[in-house]
């Protein structure tokens, strides 16, 4: 199938999901995982009236999208891989959204390069749900301590949550996981309540169902939509 039809039928299952239960149509955003895939698969996808695209590493995000933007400029860019300091001031003229904050020490100099490009970045806490992996904040507290420092950063935004789940058949671990990132949410709300944290980026090609149902307003599909990677 091509990348078209894969995305309606994609778009298809997500407003299925959102009608049996029972959220507004829209209510979950799906970007395009284009890691790995060239410049004409996304420029068909863009064609298809796809406008949010994930990337998981720097250098290739810029390769392939400065020229892309400056073509479709739609369509923005979220990083979704782990960001080292050294790469900062490439990604940020380039991504709208990062998606993978780690960790506090990203936070200043993220803002600094936002400030020097002259735009407002924003920004997804990525939290550890899966013992398989290693990405994300390991605790509550280091997030919360994390938003605390955001208060005197102008030109971040944070707007919520990011969580990979396990790589498992097993149902109740993936499910587990999108749990623990709703409840952070909830514990953020309560504790900050000076921000809305409207995004819980959650599900990706084998598990966007599930998140949808645990509370997903953003998910992140690429083999679905381009099919199988080659790496
Ligand atoms: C690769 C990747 C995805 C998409 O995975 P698929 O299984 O191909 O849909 C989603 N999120 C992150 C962080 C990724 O690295």
């Amino acid at each position: 199938m091509g990348i078209k039809a894969n995305l309606e039928r994609i778009r298809d299952s997500i407003h299925t999901k959102e009608h049996e239960l029972a959220l507004p149509h829209g209510s979950v955003n799906l970007v395009a995982i284009s890691k790995f895939h060239s410049q004409t698969e996304v420029q068909e996808a863009i064609l298809a009236g796809q406008s949010i695209f994930g990337e998981n590493r720097v250098q290739e995000a810029t390769e392939k999208f400065i020229p892309l933007i400056a073509e479709y400029p739609q369509i923005t860019v979220h990083l979704v891989g782990n960001l080292q300091s050294n790469k900062i001031s490439r990604i940020v003229p380039v991504a709208s959204c990062i998606q993978s904050i780690d960790r506090l020490d990203l936070l200043k100099p993220l803002n600094r390069h936002a400030l020097e490009n002259n735009k407002r970045v924003e920004i997804l806490f990525e939290y550890h749900t899966a013992e398989d992996s290693k990405a994300g904040f390991m605790d509550d507290d280091s997030v919360f301590r994390a938003i605390e420092s955001c208060s005197e950063l102008e030109h971040i935004i944070p707007m919520g949550f990011m969580t990979m789940a396990p790589f498992t058949d097993d149902k109740n671990s993936i499910r587990d996981s999108f749990r623990k990132t709703r409840k952070l949410r909830e514990a953020c709300l309560q504790r900050f309540p000076q921000y809305s944290f409207p995004v819980l980026s959650m599900g990706m090609s084998g598990d966007y169902e599930i998140a949808i149902e645990e509370g997903s307003t953003m998910v992140r599909i690429g083999t679905a939509i381009f099919g199988e990677r080659t790496q």
